[in-house]
């Protein structure tokens, strides 16, 4: 392709960045604006002019399948064979391909199979007790020191500093992770940021290899820069051994990875680090509605932190569209039902399953909607996690409570009976139990077993699962019959389907319609959000997620989690929900007497979206559209919204960008 065919289709600041000379680019931009595709042409326009070969350049995405949705574009601009990887794969490749010659001929060691289950046997050798998930927090702990280049003796004091909360004392959290790190050198096994500290290592000591892997690779390429850590940085730096020829690309108000070390800082400080950096900000959004990027400026508006001085207010491109929706349900499965219906009208009117998403905070809240989605017959893939079914240890309850259910009276045991079953499974690997996390399973054994044996002694005193579900027969076959029933619809292959992701691995996607599930307090912010900075990005976590929708956004929560459950609150950074700009701020004092008559529904006289105005057609304004506004108006439409909100009339969800 031409470097002319390069260029078009981009704007003047993208061509700035696309055109720069060689050396440190730095694109600072909110989502939808373009920066992927900054980067992506920046590489093809300097492979069209002769000044760099695709081979010689090493593109650093954030998941895999950025990293082959990047290669897919590249191609498709004339410039195949780009590296286009995430650090891990790139360091992966690299270890492998040196490791003969930096490990003696040893091979490389194999991948630490279950991270949690090792921190958990660490955790009995140092004397703390958890469970699996106590375990999983200790993981999470270790990897957060380890990418954040801290060794165990360094431990207790670095988690000070950043203020961490960590799971339990700082000095036994050291002595866990110092065990931990024991236990894997004498299994011989390596876990991913040992990976990435191999390739520092491999480079930063041997000449040879920095030799080879700089001669390789001549012009780098990091994209969601705002997400690296200080050892992706440190692997970084290895590669470009004091050369500069860098483009980076992130926004940091979409940092939503620091609970795993990441940090804004490296994006934020990159033009004062880099002499002569070329620094590009970027604010059309390409993406979404005018309403889609209202509301996101909305959101992140009120966000506190070293990034807001650099955040611009996006402005939408496309045509108007439909309006975001605020929809309350009274818990979660109607939310997820209603969600389903949804999915089915949007198909039936010919959007293609692949342009829905149904994001979530948690993958925990993912059955909910695996399950109405299978219901409604509306195929789905599962980004990132297993199957609700699929998942071993729920494979292994089942075939647990079957055997249960065959087992008779005086027969053999029942325990011998389930772990009969489950071994056939490989779910219980050996009778008896060995140490750690097999201890553990055969804990959660033990208590299905006991469950089980109530049930064949006195089925009519425990309730089974949702009582209306298996309404005619509360049994336990009957209730193993549902689940099989269940798990049979959700094994319906689909290839291409709705996507069910978490926020967290939707970064840097977009979907036509996109669901925002869940957005209650204790889910979104989570409950474990307790420093104002962990507060602060699951702020940012609800702005990614408004920003992945291209036309339709439906916005929801269930009152309680279950039916008849404690009711939630809605999630603080919803702005305008009860028209006094969201649960964070007060109502200006002394506001005048409000005129409740209702407005009526006119255009945006710059864009033409859909605006409620006054009774006296005086015009609004629309969400990214700059005019004057009249006060009182608007004063009079945030009051009619809020009890109109409250009586439930106003299906729609109108924002408007100066709720100050
Ligand atoms: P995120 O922060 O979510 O990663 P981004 O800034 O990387 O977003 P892109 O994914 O590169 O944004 O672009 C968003 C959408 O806008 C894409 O569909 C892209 O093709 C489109 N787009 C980007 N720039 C332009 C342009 N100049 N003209 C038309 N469409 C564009
Ligand atoms: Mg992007």
């Amino acid at each position: 392709m031409t470097a002319e065919r390069v260029l078009a289709g981009l704007d003047p600041e993208q061509r700035t960045a696309v055109t720069a000379p060689a050396g440190p680019v730095c694109v600072l931009a909110g989502a939808g604006t373009g920066k992927t595709r900054a980067v992506t042409h920046r590489i093809a326009y300097r492979a069209a002019t002769g000044e760099i070969s695709p081979r010689h350049v090493l593109a650093v995405t954030f998941t895999a399948r950025a990293a082959a949705e990047m290669r897919a574009r590249l191609a498709g601009l004339g410039a195949a064979g780009v590296q286009a990887r995430t650090f891990h794969a790139a360091a992966l490749r690299q270890v492998r391909y040196f490791a003969a010659r930096l490990l003696a001929g040893r091979g490389m060691p194999e991948l630490v199979e279950s991270k949690a289950r090792l921190v958990g046997l660490a955790a009995a050798r140092a004397g703390v007790r958890v469970d699996r998930s106590g375990a999983r927090d200790l993981a999470g702990e270790i990897e957060w020191a380890k990418s954040s280049l801290v060794e165990p003796g360094e431990y207790a004091v670095a988690a000070a500093k950043a203020q961490r909360e960590p799971p339990h004392e700082p000095a036994k959290v050291a002595e866990v992770f110092a065990a931990y790190e024991s236990l894997k050198r004498r299994q011989g096994v390596i876990d991913f940021e040992d990976m990435l500290r191999a390739a520092v290592w491999g480079i930063e000591e041997h000449p040879d290899v920095a030799e080879q892997i700089r001669a390789q690779y001549r012009h780098f390429v990091v994209d969601e820069y705002q997400d690296v850590n200080p050892l992706q940085q440190r692997l970084l730096e290895a590669w470009l051994g004091g050369r500069d020829d860098l483009t980076v690309v992130g926004d940091a108000s979409q940092t939503i990875y620091s609970f795993t070390g990441a940090t804004a800082s490296y994006l934020i400080d990159f033009p004062r680090q880099r002499r002569g950096a070329v620094v590009v900000r970027l604010v059309r959004d390409y993406r979404s509605t005018p309403q889609v990027v209202g509301l996101a400026n909305a959101v992140i508006r009120q966000a506190r932190g070293s990034e807001a001085r650099l955040r611009l207010e996006l402005v939408g491109q496309r045509p108007p569209g439909p309006e975001p929706a605020l929809k309350i349900f009274p818990d979660e499965p109607a939310e997820a039902a209603a969600v389903a219906r949804r999915c089915r009208e949007l198909l039936a009117a010919g959007t293609p399953a692949s342009e829905i998403a149904v994001l979530f905070r948690t993958n925990a809240q993912s059955e909910a909607y695996e399950e109405a989605l299978a219901e409604a017959e509306v195929p789905y893939v599962v980004r990132g996690a297993e199957r609700f079914f699929e998942r071993p240890e729920v494979r292994g309850a089942m075939v647990a409570l079957r055997a249960a259910v065959r087992s008779t009276p005086g027969d053999t045991p029942l325990v011998d009976a389930v772990v009969e079953a489950l071994s056939a499974t490989g779910w219980v690997r050996d009778r008896p139990p060995a140490g750690g996390a097999q201890r553990e399973q055969w804990e959660a054994l033990a208590a299905l077993v006991t469950l089980a044996e109530e049930y064949a002694a006195a089925p009519e005193l425990v309730p089974v699962g949702d009582a209306a579900a298996v309404q005619r027969d509360v049994s336990l076959a009957a209730f193993c019959d549902e689940l099989a029933r269940r798990a049979d619809q959700q094994h319906a292959p689909t290839v291409e389907g709705v996507t069910l992701a978490s926020l967290h691995s939707a970064k840097g996607l977009e979907w036509d319609a996109v669901f925002l599930v869940g957005l209650a307090e204790g889910t979104l912010p989570t409950t474990y959000a307790k420093t104002p900075d962990q507060v602060e990005e699951e702020r940012r976590l609800l702005y990614v997620g408004v920003t992945r929708a291209r036309q339709w956004l439906w916005l929801s929560y269930g009152q309680s989690r279950s039916p008849g459950g404690r009711a939630r609150r809605p999630c603080r950074f919803l702005p305008q929900l009860d028209g006094t700009g969201g649960p964070e701020r007060a109502r200006p004092p002394g506001s005048r007497k409000p005129d409740r008559r209702p407005p009526r529904v006119v255009s945006c006289r710059i864009c033409g979206s859909t605006l409620l105005a006054g009774a006296d057609r005086k015009l609004g304004r629309c969400a990214t559209c700059p005019s004057d506004l009249d006060e009182e108006l608007y004063e009079r439409l945030k009051l009619w919204r809020a009890t109109a909100a409250a009586e439930q009339k106003v299906p729609a969800y109108v924002v408007f960008t100066d709720a100050t």
